[in-house]
């Protein structure tokens, strides 16, 4: 573990103090035994030059005994040590020793110094006395000539015991001074790190979601700062995370208000949030935290979910699954990697629309019989008929046919949709298809002064198609194509590509308005309905066409502009298997 920030801040504080008192203790020793030493030469200094007055007239007259006399007197006197040597080095009196057995003291250098006519002084270590020693030498005047030097000297033992009486006084002054300030700055620590160690504390709180903290901080520093700062936030968070949870509960109530299921798919397939909705198609009220495919047992819909998880694209398809048929969606979020997930039942709509289809059928199927009876009748009459009544006959004939044509358009469709219809694919020459068909329309052609003209890349291999319908979707085409053009040519161009077969139809017939063409594939709708209604349209070719293309899971595409022609696009596989 780190060590605590009070320990830091402790033996920061306590390492300053320490290095502070040792520097001061090195100085203050340092001049203290400086300037001792410095007063001790001045002191010596003075008794020199004292001892001068009554050394200097016995000295010029040779007076050794006096001079003996006088120094020992003076060196009682002052507790000094003086000692007189003449010009060659010779120690001529001395306060302690016998002269005859002292050294010539020429080359010291307090000597030296006064013989050059200054005062000379010298600290010297004494290794005979294992003391430092203080010397200050003043020269001895004959006239104006140095004649010999008066040496004053002194012991520093002294000074030890001084400085070390001093240094003990120093060491408990600086003991007593190092406790204090300890113990202050122990204080001052213990007032620095207590909001800090507050601070990380109710840090801790908040990170694990207790909102109510509140820190106080006595100081008036910045701490107290960072704690206000810390309560505000702390404060803003708290509202934030009500309001999100509020958002949540919101969100799960509307959520659970919808009629579909709906649910949150994980990366890896677990059901992230799910509706009542769900938890009803699914009868089971804890999918939440599970894995899908361990609570849908239905394969076609688990089928779907896995597909659009693995290909994280959005998908839309309806299924059918235990009698029930539902518009299946997945909205894939990349930004999360997460997936939504609607199911929408279309089971009541599913059974309108097929209740509808079935009375339409049966209308059809009903009214086809009658319709065939008006219309031979209608014919038989025209035979004899004369005057207005061969045009009133004209126009029952004319408009049985229109319903014959309406019915048996309605049957084909219906019959396209109904579930129990499928293909009969075998494989067809599509050139030869398309001709075959071109040429029930060869009188129609001539009739309008129109050219047909087919063509084709060469090699147009054959494609796996249902011939009977694909017919069916030529037929419509190629008839809307010289129904609506009045000069100009149809062309019908053949390609393949690797997969598809592509066809396109095109004429330079009037066109269809922009407006229209969305709804263009829409049953019974037409563009202009009395031109239609002349030229025998029932608003269902398209329809048929449309529905053919998508069995056969292709795509058809119009182009057009009013005035100047309509193409068609048919894109087919060209294996369907
Ligand atoms: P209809 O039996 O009325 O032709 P369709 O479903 O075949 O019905 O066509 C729907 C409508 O689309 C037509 O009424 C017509 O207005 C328009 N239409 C279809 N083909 C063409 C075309 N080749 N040129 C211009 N209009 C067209």
């Amino acid at each position: 573990m780190g060590k605590s920030i009070f320990s830091k801040i402790l033996g920061g504080y306590f390492l300053i103090i320490l290095i502070v008192i040792a520097f001061l203790l090195i100085f203050s020793f340092h001049s203290i035994k400086t300037h001792y030493i410095n007063t001790l030469t001045e002191t010596l200094k003075n008794h020199a030059e004292y001892a001068l007055l009554g050394v200097t007239p016995l000295f010029k007259d040779n007076k050794i005994t006096d001079l003996q006399e006088l120094l020992v007197k003076t060196a009682n006197k002052t507790n000094t040590r003086l000692t007189i040597i003449d010009k060659s080095g010779k120690v001529l009196v001395d306060s302690e020793e016998n002269p005859d057995i002292m050294d010539n003291h020429r080359s010291r250098h307090e000597i030296k110094e006064a013989f050059s006519g200054n005062t000379g002084t010298s600290l010297r270590y004494s290794n005979t006395l294992k003391k430092y020693m203080l010397y200050v030498a003043v020269p001895i005047y004959a006239g104006n000539e140095v004649k010999g030097v008066l040496r004053v000297s002194m012991f520093i033992r002294d000074i030890d015991t001084l400085i070390g009486m001093l240094k003990k006084n120093i060491m408990h002054m600086a003991i007593i001074l190092l406790i204090v300030t300890l113990m202050i700055s122990l204080l001052f620590s213990k007032s620095l790190s207590k909001p800090i160690k507050e601070l990380g504390i109710m840090a801790n709180k908040v990170a694990s979601g207790d909102f109510s903290s509140r820190i106080f901080i006595k100081n008036k520093d910045e701490l107290k700062t960072l704690g206000d700062n810390l309560n505000n936030m702390t404060e803003k968070i708290s509202n934030l995370f009500n309001e999100l949870s509020l958002q949540k509960e919101e969100l799960k109530t509307i959520i659970n208000s919808i009629a579909e299921g709906l649910a949150v798919f994980g990366e890896d397939g677990k059901i992230i949030m799910c509706n009542k909705a769900l938890e009803e198609i699914f009868k089971s009220n804890t999918l939440e935290g599970k894995l899908y495919w361990e609570v849908i047992r239905d394969n076609a819909i688990s089928n779907f979910i896995k597909q659009a998880l693995s290909k994280k694209t959005n998908i839309i398809n309806e299924i059918t699954s235990d009698n029930k048929n539902y518009i299946c969606n997945i909205v894939f979020l990349n930004a999360r990697n997460e997936a939504i997930f609607t199911l929408h039942d279309i089971t009541e709509l599913k059974q309108i629309e097929s209740v509808k289809k079935d009375f339409v059928t049966n209308v059809s199927h009903e009214m086809r019989t009658p319709l065939t009876a008006i219309k031979g009748f209608a014919e038989t009459l025209k035979e004899n008929a004369r005057g207005e009544d061969a045009h009133y006959v004209d126009v029952i004939q004319k408009h049985s046919e229109r319903l014959i044509n309406i019915v048996n358009d309605l049957l084909v469709l219906s019959r396209l949709e109904s579930r129990s219809f499928s293909l009969e694919l075998s494989s067809i020459d599509i050139m030869k298809l398309i001709k075959d068909v071109a040429v029930m329309f060869d009188e129609k052609i001539k009739e309008k002064g129109l050219d047909l003209q087919i063509d084709a890349v060469s090699n147009i291999k054959p494609i796996k198609a249902d011939p009977f319908r694909l017919e069916q979707v030529f037929i419509n085409l190629i008839d809307n194509s010289i129904k609506y053009t009045e000069k100009g040519i149809i062309r019908i161009d053949l390609s393949q590509d690797e997969k598809n077969t592509i066809i396109t139809i095109k004429d330079t017939g009037i066109g269809i308005p922009k407006e229209h063409l969305p709804r263009i594939f829409e049953r019974f709708y037409v563009v202009d309905k009395s031109r239609s209604r002349k030229l025998g349209g029932t608003g269902l070719g398209l329809s048929i066409v449309k529905h053919i293309i998508n069995l056969h899971k292709g795509g058809i595409d119009i182009e057009s502009r009013q005035g100047s022609g309509t193409t068609f696009t048919i894109t087919i596989p060209s294996d369907l298997s």
